[in-house]
């Protein structure tokens, strides 16, 4: 769970390594402010904080004046109330019955997705004579967890009951908000709208009212509420090619290796597992010491590229687990030269289209193998 960190001055340091520029990461929550206005600001950090590093940037979110940490499970806010981080914290997961106590005796704000959770969440709060701090969660269209917009009254009625729980906030999510064509958000938004009306014909106190991811903030300022919910967008990546990119952000993670063996390599000769790929005439061939045990896909095999001093080359060969080869051609490079396999030009996007998957998973699949150093 907790990556390793470590100091630029370990004799240990793996020549692979992921660079975290903390500056840049705020540089992106303060253009996101800047964009929302008064919105409150809850940086999403589940996944390893998109394969950033949990604990290094909730401290640094927190340092940049975040008002909500966002995470997937209750494991991650635990180890975040261990390292002392007393910012709230919603865990936007679904919850299991006997975890209610933890949530409660860590201070961190549950995620109400039925009336029947709303109850054991109350009768907990009860047993332990503390007071839960719970976020209602709409379903306006998603179908993951929430309770249907068309059935919501019932939450909202029984959390009226419920002398044990403070209701906080009440939240739903967009499935499309990074499409180009926005009519299911819009009318995801509006089903939100109604739910919500519930407070206003009973004059009631409307809590934190929040349904913007990163797309749906860029996409439709009207989706801003009282607070957003930007993941990828905090990281520097846009949400998706076709998604409005209104917030200039800065991709804040670079990934890079060494090389680790030079070699020419004869035309006949094919290279690596599978013997997927050869030369018609004799190149300079360099190994690089990651593979997909490290996250690297082993789908990006001969198709991705890196840089090295400067220019692309293509790898070449299947990827294996703890290394990949790389064609120089007649170019040149030597062992130990830097070489960028995520960052710069070689974006988050390209390598989300030579592996065939999203932006999304590209981050998060970089694993706790690959030490991370932040600038
Ligand atoms: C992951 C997640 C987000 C952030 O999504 P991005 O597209 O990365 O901005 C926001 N809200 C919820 C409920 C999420 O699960």
């Amino acid at each position: 769970m907790t990556p390793a960190t470590i100091c630029s001055d370990d004799d240990a340091v793996r020549p692979t390594h992921v660079e975290v520029n903390l500056g840049l990461l705020a540089q992106n929550l303060a253009a996101i402010r800047c964009h929302v206005g008064s919105a409150q600001v809850m940086t999403i950090l589940k996944a390893n904080a998109y394969g950033h590093g949990l604990v290094p940037v909730a401290h640094h979110m927190v340092q940049c004046g975040a008002d909500y940490l966002g995470i997937a499970f209750l494991e991650e806010g635990i180890l975040l109330r261990r390292e002392g981080i007393t910012t709230p914290i919603l865990v936007l997961g679904g919850i299991a019955g006997e975890q209610i106590p933890l949530f409660l005796k860590h201070d961190l704000t549950i995620t109400a997705p039925s009336v029947e959770k709303l109850r054991l969440i109350d009768e907990a709060a009860a047993a332990m004579g503390v007071k839960a701090r719970v976020h209602l969660k709409i379903d306006t269209g998603m179908e993951r967890i929430g309770i249907h917009y068309y059935s919501a009254d019932q939450l909202l009625e029984a959390s009226l009951q419920c002398k044990h729980i403070e209701v906080e906030g009440i939240y739903s999510h967009f499935a499309n908000a990074d499409a180009a064509e926005l009519s299911h958000t819009r009318l995801q938004l509006e089903r939100f709208h109604d739910v919500l009306s519930f407070y206003e014909k009973r004059s009631l106190p409307v809590p934190l009212r929040h349904i913007a991811n990163s797309a749906g903030l860029l996409q439709m300022t009207d989706s801003h509420l009282d607070l957003v919910r930007p993941g990828i967008l905090l990281y520097g990546v846009y949400p998706s090619a076709e998604c409005v990119r209104s917030i200039a952000v800065k991709p804040a993670l670079t990934w890079k290796s060494r090389v680790a063996y030079f070699k020419v390599v004869q035309p006949g000769h094919p290279v690596s597992y599978g013997s997927t790929w050869q030369s018609v005439h004799p190149v300079r061939v360099v190994t690089i010491p990651v593979g997909y045990g490290d996250g690297y896909f082993r789908a990006l095999s001969n198709k991705a590229q890196v840089s090295i001093r400067g220019q692309r080359y293509p790898v070449v060969g299947r990827v294996c687990m703890d290394a990949l080869m790389v064609n120089l051609e007649q170019g040149t490079a030597y062992n130990g030269d830097e070489v960028t396999l995520l960052g710069g030009d070689i974006t988050a996007d390209a390598m989300a289209n030579w592996a065939g998957t999203i932006p999304y998973e590209v981050l998060t699949n970089i694993n706790t193998r690959v030490p991370r150093v932040y600038l």
